[in-house]
């Protein structure tokens, strides 16, 4: 199904938001393993477990997104505190809250090395705080004031793996956001330990619909503090979310424990075959193009796979050659609806696009992306 928009005698391919729907054939084969039954008189408190920092957080899924990390070994959870959320995009300005101070005389500055996620900078301006600001790019960020680093590795939208890069000598804390570091979309190279590390189901397994995140947090007060942010922006976090979320990922983690799993069964072993062969036959067309080139951060040995691995982005970062100056405006003529580069703190030469659309729009990408002769002719 190709999105239609009026206005156009064709309809236009969406590829702007990074709804996650490629996995849906292989949830599709675990319709009944992922079943949960919730029952009338279920669910109804808003307590899940008093003795718990994150009082709202369901031992369920909190035992779940632990067994999760031991088995992909991409984030160390012992003795550190799990926080959950409406998505990370609510648990993103709950660390906000959390590292920033009300008794400042001043917002602190948030930075992002660009290209930045897009959201982050609308995030936080919609809410025009008193506690924290948008202050744009990392990597120019000269002032001597207290600022928050959002290190997003692998990164929205490029792909590229990444760590701090601010060098002002003022107090600095950083917020990691590893959406993407998981098997399919790069290689797992070391187990991450930093302060607060933002996760998302969205990005893991595909649920975006369940809107649910997690952060894993070292320091008490901080996981405090998010815990506050989230009881009063939404009282906690639907436990019919958390339960289908713990639910999944049990699925995947009870998979991996199977000594007899075919690999077809394995989820991450699957996922990362699928991002490959997209990420083939996408290099395939951009080979053939004379008018995009698109970014790719080095592989890496995987210490989950045990093999070298090429990095496999959610996303497809172009560029369009010398002369098209807005790589957004020209894919629209060929009829798909990116993100500007603009919208990333770069220029209007790169666009982003959703490479974790389900299959039809993928063909109907590289097809019209093949097809473009007859603009640039
Ligand atoms: N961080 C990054 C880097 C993302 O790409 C996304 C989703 N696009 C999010 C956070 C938000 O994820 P969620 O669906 O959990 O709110």
């Amino acid at each position: 199904m190709v999105v239609a928009e009026s206005g156009f005698p064709s309809p236009l391919l969406n590829l702007d938001q990074g709804d996650p729907l490629i996995f849906e054939s292989f949830w599709s084969k675990f319709n009944d393993e992922c079943t949960v039954v919730i029952k009338g008189n279920d669910l109804m408190s808003y307590m899940s477990d008093p003795s718990n920092v994150c009082w709202f957080l369901l031992p369920v899924l909190r035992d779940a997104i632990k067994r999760i990390h031991g088995v992909v070994g991409n984030a160390v959870t012992d003795g550190k505190h799990i926080v959950v959320g409406t998505g990370s995009t609510q648990l993103f300005k709950a660390a906000l809250f959390a590292l920033s101070s009300p008794d400042s005389p001043l917002p602190m500055n948030v930075v992002a090395l660009a290209p930045y996620y897009s959201e982050y900078k609308d995030e936080i301006e919609v809410l025009s705080s008193s506690l924290f600001q948008w202050s744009g790019d990392a990597n120019v960020y000269d002032k001597d004031e207290a600022y928050i680093e959002v290190v997003t590795s692998p990164n929205n939208p490029d792909g590229a793996i990444r760590g701090p890069v601010v060098k002002s000598r003022a107090e600095g804390k950083l917020i990691h956001d590893l959406a993407y570091y998981w098997p399919q979309y790069t290689a797992i190279t070391d187990n991450a330990d930093h302060d607060i590390m933002l996760f998302t189901f969205s990005k893991c397994t595909g649920h975006a619909g369940s809107r649910l995140g997690w952060a894993i947090v070292k320091d008490i007060e901080v996981a405090e503090k998010m815990t506050k942010f989230i009881r009063l922006s939404s009282i906690g976090v639907s436990k019919e979310s958390q339960t289908r979320a713990a639910k999944i990922i049990q699925v995947i983690c009870d998979n991996y424990h199977n000594p007899g799993s075919a690999e077809s069964n394995l989820f991450f072993h699957y996922s990362k075959r699928l991002m490959l062969e997209r990420w083939e036959k996408l290099s395939e067309v951009i080979k053939n193009s004379n008018v995009f080139t698109v970014a790719r951060s080095q592989g890496a040995y995987c210490l989950f796979t045990n093999e070298s691995s090429e990095s496999h982005p959610g996303f497809a970062w172009l560029k369009c050659k010398e002369g098209i100056e807005d790589c957004e405006g020209y894919l629209r003529k060929l009829k798909i609806i990116s993100r500007s580069g603009k919208r990333f703190g770069v220029d209007a030469k790169y666009a982003r696009l959703n490479l974790l659309c389900n299959d039809a729009f993928f063909d109907e990408f590289l097809m019209r992306l093949s097809n473009n002769k007859w603009i640039s002719g």
